[in-house]
């Protein structure tokens, strides 16, 4: 899945949540590093690096975005995805990645905050 990026900067989640989230993903088995080449067509590829850009301009950056690669449950690029308010990820991610973070990385913070 690749994320839908932010209409604004005002869309994103409090920095606070962001740092949370990205703690939590840094350590996490599933970020894979590595060029998004590696992941993506170059079209996407191209996209993503303009959502990175404006996400720059709109300073929506965290302590821990050296070590934030790809998520490979979902493909989403995790200095995007920890901005994002969690209703517009649950309305995009597939199920089945869903069931793979359950299996494979039980303490995500997208399991934490996914409304019982
Ligand atoms: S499974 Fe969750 S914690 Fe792990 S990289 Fe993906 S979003 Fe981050």
């Amino acid at each position: 899945m690749l994320v839908e990026w932010l209409a604004s900067g005002a869309e994103a989640v409090p920095q606070e949540q962001a740092t949370g989230r990205g703690q939590v993903c840094a350590g996490c088995s599933l970020n894979e590093p590595g060029d998004l080449s590696n992941f993506f067509t170059r079209a996407a590829s191209e996209a993503i690096r303009k959502a990175l850009n404006t996400r720059r301009e709109w300073k929506l950056e965290t302590a821990l975005d050296k070590k934030l690669g790809v998520c490979g449950a979902c493909l989403c690029p995790l200095k995007l995805k920890v901005h994002l308010p969690i209703d517009r990820i649950l309305a995009k991610i597939l199920p089945e990645s869903l069931d793979y973070i359950r299996a494979n990385a039980p303490g995500c913070w997208l399991l934490k905050e996914t409304p019982k």
